[in-house]
């Protein structure tokens, strides 16, 4: 690669921009994990994970990808054999149930046609049928990231209780979580799993589960060997803000820095910046004459845009040329997807700027690569982020808050 001027832009759904404060928080000598010092570090990490995941239980951490905090949700609380009932949104979904089935479960799929999120009622039927209460899991990916299309969370809840079904809940939120409106506690979920490289806008290397009262009840039961990823060392350690093995200390500098960053904006204000680029980005990809992979507008993700090619035109091609020109990367259609789509990130660090940028580069390449479109996204953009912001924001409120429309069809 030839040397390049100005700053890469990294506009794939994750790993995501790491904000200039959280690079220099990381760039400090490592000190000793089981020093005094250490100790009030762990502690505040371990408590300011509570705040962005919305829970008083525990949240560990693992020195891992967020595919360790998938094994270890399920090795800490299943027995082999187990079923667990799992939900197929896309290539995400599909790798955590791959990993299950690995570890010999019994890794049922609802399916799915990668357009639409979870569908509760399809799960709440699944779990009415079984009366003899085999199944001991329900996994969801709230955000699932090869697709953009976010699942909701209360509702697939809501058809567990009225199921009066004891399964646990256990939900993906690597790509949701410190982006999109998430709530371990009051959505009732059981095991909450997420990653470090996305919304919360570090490098990857640290992945998270969040423990509640029954899962740790579970975890008691369960047979399935776990040696690494067991929480019980975990949380005895964690007790005083110490780690059971050598912790990624600098990682965890990182991690107090991105706390105090979303703590500053406030979440609220977050979800609320992560709603208008997700807007803006729409608005956008409508103009240009192209389609959006997620079929159901009450489900667009504000994390990132999944973009449908026209017919006969390749993705990657689109994307390599938008790399070789302009510098930046977006996201690959991944396995059925591939070359089919392309996906815009706008999650983590960014701001308006960035993202027209961003929509620009796209804009271009779209230009550079001849695929059919239309001019005029980025000013589409910019017309919905040059709102006040409380209009540009009232719009994409009142959609997520909006009575949710009938179960779409599959
Ligand atoms: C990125 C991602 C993963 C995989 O995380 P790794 O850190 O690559 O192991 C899993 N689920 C979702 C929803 C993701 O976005």
């Amino acid at each position: 690669m030839k040397a390049r001027a100005g700053r890469h832009f990294l506009q794939i759904p994750g790993p995501t921009n790491v904000p200039e404060r959280v690079l220099r928080a990381i760039d400090r000598a490592t000190i000793d994990h089981r020093g005094p010092e250490f100790g009030e570090l762990g502690r505040r990490v371990l408590d300011g994970l509570k705040e962005v995941f919305k829970t008083r239980n525990p949240v560990v951490i693992f020195p891992a990808s967020g595919t360790g905090a998938w094994e270890a949700a399920l090795v800490n609380t299943l027995s082999p054999g187990d079923q667990v009932l799992m939900y197929e949104t896309g290539h995400f979904a599909a790798l955590w149930q791959n990993l299950a089935r690995r570890l010999g479960l019994d890794a049922e799929f609802i399916p799915g046609d990668w357009r639409h999120g979870a569908d509760a009622a399809a799960i709440g039927a699944r779990l009415a049928e079984d009366r003899e209460h085999q199944i001991k899991a329900v996994c969801v990916v709230h955000n699932e990231t090869s697709t953009g299309v976010t699942s909701d969370i209360a509702r697939i809840r809501k058809a567990v209780d009225d199921a009066r079904h004891p399964a646990l809940l256990m939900v993906d939120t690597i790509s949701s979580l410190g982006s999109i409106d998430y709530r371990t506690d009051e959505w009732g979920v059981d095991v909450t799993v997420a990653g470090s490289q996305k919304g919360l806008m570090l490098p990857p290397g640290l992945s998270f589960n969040s423990i509640s009262d029954k899962a740790v009840a579970a975890s008691k039961r369960g047979r399935l060997p776990r040696a690494y990823w067991n929480w019980d060392d975990m949380l005895a350690s964690n007790r005083t803000g110490y780690f059971p093995y050598t912790p990624a200390t600098n990682l965890l500098y990182g991690l107090d820095e991105a706390l105090h960053m979303l703590r500053e904006q406030g979440l609220d204000e977050v979800f609320m910046r992560h709603a208008r680029h997700a807007e803006a980005t729409r608005r956008a990809v409508r103009a240009w004459g192209l389609d959006i992979l997620c079929a159901n507008p009450a489900e667009y993700s504000n994390a990132l845009t999944a973009v449908m090619m026209p017919d006969g035109h390749d993705a990657d091609h689109l994307r390599d040329v938008v790399l070789k020109r302009f510098d930046m990367s977006l996201g690959a259609g991944l396995t059925k997807l591939k070359g089919k789509i392309f996906r815009i990130g706008h999650l983590g660090d960014l701001n308006d700027l960035t993202l027209l940028g961003t929509l620009a580069g796209v804009e271009m390449g779209l230009a550079c690569s001849g695929v059919p479109h239309r001019i005029g996204g980025v000013r589409a953009a910019m017309d919905h982020l040059a709102r006040p912001m409380s209009e540009a924001g009232a719009v994409e409120q009142k959609q997520r808050h909006a009575p949710a429309p009938a179960a779409a069809p599959q």
